[in-house]
């Protein structure tokens, strides 16, 4: 959430250089900004706007995407609430709000693990060097990123051990935007191979 007035925001002030445009940086801004995180939420994203040289260039889109989730959340649970439909409950939604938190925790042990080995599989493995603003690349990888997601995803549901880490995910008995943060500290350990190394 604190990225969706910070980066983002200060690229537009700094993109403006004349005085007045800098005085009329208001609610207009915050909206354009909003929408952007808003589309990449949906992957409304196009290649040009979506491809990097360099990986300190890469927007922080989960950062910038939690301000847009709160948002859904809460109008989800104002909603149920006035409807009384019973989707929300307090306990289930502060147990996956925990679990959320708590699986980020791994994260920083583990993260030079995945930069090191993703660098180990580049420099010893690589096939090709494939160009990084072209559309064919971007629509290459967004397939085989999303393939990869999709047999990780597979083999947690099918294999015992990795049923193991991920089940804590599907463990809520509701079914709203909340459960999406249920997720297992030990996911982190298994799911790195598939999300990092393709
Ligand atoms: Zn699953």
């Amino acid at each position: 959430m604190s990225a969706l007035p910070g980066v983002a925001i200060q690229e537009r002030r700094q993109q403006k250089t004349k005085k007045k445009e800098m005085d009329e940086f208001i609610l207009w801004d915050y909206g354009i900004v909003y929408f952007k995180q808003l589309r990449r939420m949906f992957y409304l994203v196009t290649p040009n706007e979506s491809c990097f040289e360099n990986v300190n260039e890469v927007p922080h889109y989960i950062d910038e995407s939690n301000s847009v989730f709160l948002t859904f959340l809460l109008t989800e649970s104002i909603i149920s609430f006035i409807l009384a439909d019973g989707i929300y409950r307090i306990n289930d939604g502060i147990t996956s709000s925990s679990a959320g938190l708590l699986s980020r925790l791994p994260v920083m042990l583990v993260k030079s693990v995945h930069l090191a080995t993703y660098k180990w599989v580049h420099n010893n493995f690589q096939l090709l060097e494939l160009p990084w603003n072209s559309p064919c690349t971007w629509f290459l990888t967004f397939l085989l990123v999303d393939l990869g997601y999709y047999w990780f995803h597979r083999m947690a549901h099918e294999v015992n051990i990795l049923w193991a880490a991920h089940q804590v995910h599907h463990s809520s008995e509701d079914y709203n935007l909340s459960t999406a943060l249920r997720q297992s500290v030990l996911q982190t350990y298994t799911s790195w191979v598939s999300n990092k190394v393709p």
